[in-house]
């Protein structure tokens, strides 16, 4: 079978002992440990360094310490591929606190190979933790290996190896089954590795993710979870790194050392107690997970369906959440991504037969579907068919690709394909219509290998757009309108035409068009709760800026916001309902609980703006992060073509009398079109005139001196940089 050739048993003569570094396994006090792991693989080398008092009292920890440290390595030169480009895992202070959920995220920085600058991403698994306890707030990794290595961190012995491991599948699954044999001791200590993987979809795309596991005892499954935007994965695989693996025992409700524990202790049972109660009455999280959106898209018509043209469709039904209910073995204890949360929203297909590829025939566990992953297959590639979207995410989890760049990027060739923008002797035969889930999952495996059409497919859309134009003559304008990425990054999955602030969300924000900096559609769109451009921009301020906390102290967003107290909706109103104010108050209990410093809801924001600013600093400083940069395709403003005016013609033609005050009286539909884009692009430039004000950013999008120096991240490099954009 292909994908098991090569393991390690047959491996054996080929392996060799590269390096190794001994440290005292690290104490952590009050949430953090002050040091970190440099490993350089091009010198082969390990060394721990110390976290700098002014860089924790400025950027916090977590994504904070990841973006300045990566500012620290790379030249506004490097390119992702280059040896000096880092790759940085980063823990938070509150990361790994087993009495609140959702406190077991990773974070991962890194420069991007689909934006050319810096990329962060949330994982869940038991990474973080065990390597914060093992003694290390960060693990920051340059160079590039020549053959492919794992690097083996035993948190215990205080102990890092690197293994030189050439002619390994790379391949997630089979990988991280085996590995977590290797290194564990017997069946109960496989509770004690977490490992981080990618596979050969992450070698031949820029689209790579990494997989991070943790042992699901119940199941006695090895399961994972992704970490999916932007190409992280592509840079892991391009330094060689074949695994990480990190292996800790003993944690426990005091790993953290917290300062106030009795704080932690009055958060999480308050917050559990809600979980249990209510959350099957509001979102049904340990139901089937974040895929229940898929029925709110699909009524409130933000399902993407082919290519964002469309915000719903008849077959919908066939992907619904109660379908996933079903498929999802229910009740699962393993379901939690890191020990005590509440929530457990990681389910998992289990015993699924697969159709195809190099593991055909037979039956594994597949970790999803997310929301993402079902709305990018089933709605936009309009394949509404649940086993190919098991199919689609077992493979893309198993190739280390991510699941929305590869559907996103997959509905915007079935689009071009549609309009004879390429054809079959382009793609090689392959009939890329929307709904053809032969030529879908075919393409998948193309990309993985880096063959046929799949080796075009795998660059991501913006490059795509070019070879398109460049080789083939497409119309460029065309392709702009319909390409939906922003920043080079894919959207994520959500149709934002009737939604403003969500548009800004998507353009504005840092990385790329990914939900996870700010999520406005329901307050803006469902409840009108923001209806003008000060509002909006307000919502645009807050909103990303607390989910950044999230990243910079190690927590998971889900507990935030995917339940709520039962009176929440009665205490408070409009914005403020949406911020869930006890939740705010069990953060600061968080923060002050384990780091001993008390701390106001508006301190916790003051903190995420250094590191929000700092990170738009960054897109400057590698060329970007200017207004022309924040510009979304039409496609995520409004109907580019007449099909999609046409499909929703009385609500558009009542716009534009009633909004816009232009007569359609005899007026075609590509007058209408015309008339509805002037008005729609120029309200995304109003928004972001009014969101880079609230934020404290010239009208060119620049964070202003006068906001870096009352940030307190006016560092002289930082001002000379911002000074080249004064005019
Ligand atoms: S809410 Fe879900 S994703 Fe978040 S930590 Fe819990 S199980 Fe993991």
């Amino acid at each position: 079978m292909e994908g098991k050739e090569s393991m390690f048993e047959e491996n054996k003569d080929n392996q060799k002992l590269l390096t190794s570094f001994e440290f005292e396994p690290g104490k952590v006090e009050k949430g953090y440990t002050d040091r970190r792991l440099y490993i350089n693989l091009s010198e082969n080398k390990i060394e721990e360094k110390p976290i700098d008092l002014q860089v924790k009292e400025t950027f916090t920890g977590g994504r904070g310490y990841g973006i300045w440290y990566l500012w620290d390595a790379v030249s506004s030169k490097t390119k992702w591929n280059d040896p000096e480009n880092e790759i940085i895992f980063c823990t938070g202070p509150i990361c790994g606190v087993t009495q609140y959920s959702g406190t077991g995220k990773t974070h991962v920085v890194t420069l991007s190979p689909e934006t050319g600058t810096v990329n962060d991403n949330n994982v869940g698994g038991y990474l973080a933790p065990f390597l914060k306890f093992s003694g290390w707030d960060l693990l920051e990794i340059q160079g590039k290996a020549k053959e492919d290595v794992i690097i083996f961190i035993d948190g215990n012995k205080g102990k890092v190896i690197i293994e030189e491991v050439p002619g390994i599948n790379s391949d997630t699954y089979l990988l991280i089954e085996k590995l977590t044999e290797k290194y564990a001791d017997d069946e109960k200590d496989k509770r004690n590795i977490s490992i981080v993987s990618s596979g050969r979809g992450a070698e031949n795309t820029n689209l790579g993710i990494l997989n991070v596991s943790w042992y699901d005892a119940h199941r006695k499954k090895v399961r994972i979870k992704q970490a999916g935007r932007g190409g992280t994965g592509s840079v892991f695989r391009d330094k060689k790194i074949l695994a990480i693996v990190v292996k800790y025992s003993g944690v426990n409700a005091g790993s953290n050392n917290a300062a106030y524990p009795e704080l932690l202790k009055k958060a999480g049972q308050r917050l559990t107690k809600e979980i249990l109660g209510l959350d099957h009455i509001q979102n049904g999280m340990r139901e089937t997970g974040t895929v229940n959106l898929l029925d709110h898209m699909q009524n409130y018509n933000c399902l993407p369906v082919h290519n964002y043209k469309f915000g719903s469709h008849p077959d919908a039904f066939k992907i619904e959440n109660k379908v996933w209910y079903q498929r999802m073995t229910q009740n699962q204890a393993g379901d939690s991504c890191w020990m005590g949360c509440a929530m457990r929203c990681s389910h998992a297909v289990d015993e699924f037969k697969l159709a195809t590829g190099p593991l055909k025939g037979e039956k594994v566990l597949v970790d999803g579907p997310e929301y993402e992953t079902a709305a990018g297959f089933g709605g936009n590639c309009g394949c509404f068919d649940p086993d190919f979207v098991l199919e689609a995410n077992f493979y893309c989890d198993n190739y280390g690709m991510d699941t929305i760049g590869v559907s996103t990027t997959m509905a915007f060739l079935m689009e071009c394909y549609e309009n004879n923008i390429i054809n079959k002797e382009i793609t090689e035969g392959l009939e890329l219509n929307f709904g053809n889930i032969k030529a879908a999952l075919e393409l998948i495996h193309q990309m993985a290998k880096g063959k046929g059409f799949g080796k075009i497919a795998g660059l991501g859309i913006r490059q795509i757009k070019k070879i398109l134009v460049e080789k083939y003559g497409a119309d460029a304008e065309f392709l702009q309108d319909i390409g939906m990425e922003c920043k080079g990054m894919e959207f994520s999955e959500y149709v934002t035409k009737e939604s403003l602030a969500q548009q800004g969300g998507y353009g504005i924000a840092n990385k790329g068009p990914q939900h996870d900096e700010s999520w406005l559609i329901f307050m803006d769109q469902v409840n009108n709760q923001i209806p003008t451009f000060e509002d909006k921009a307000e919502a645009l301020h807050y909103f990303p800026l607390f989910r950044t906390w999230f990243s910079i102290v190690g927590l998971c967003k889900l507990p935030w916001n995917d339940i709520e107290p039962e009176d929440n909706k009665q205490k408070y109103h409009g914005m403020e309902a949406a911020k869930v104010p006890e939740h705010l108050e069990n953060y600061c209990w968080l923060f002050e609980g384990v780091t001993g410093k008390h701390i106001s809801p508006e301190e916790l924001i003051l903190q995420s703006e250094r590191v929000h600013n700092l990170q738009r600093l960054f897109n400057l400083k590698m060329g970007f992060g200017t207004r022309e940069h924040d510009i979304i395709p039409y496609r995520a403003m409004g109907p580019v073509t007449a099909e999609e005016y046409e499909s929703r013609k009385e609500f558009y033609d009542q716009q534009l009398k009633e909004i816009i005050k232009f007569d359609i009286k005899d007026k075609t539909t590509e007058e209408k079109i015309k008339n509805l884009r002037d008005y729609r692009e120029e309200q995304y430039q109003k928004l972001c005139d009014a969101v880079y004000k609230r934020r404290g950013w010239d009208s060119n999008g620049v964070p202003t001196l006068e906001n870096i120096k009352k940030l307190k991240i006016d560092f002289p490099e930082v001002i000379e940089l911002v000074k080249k954009y004064q005019s």
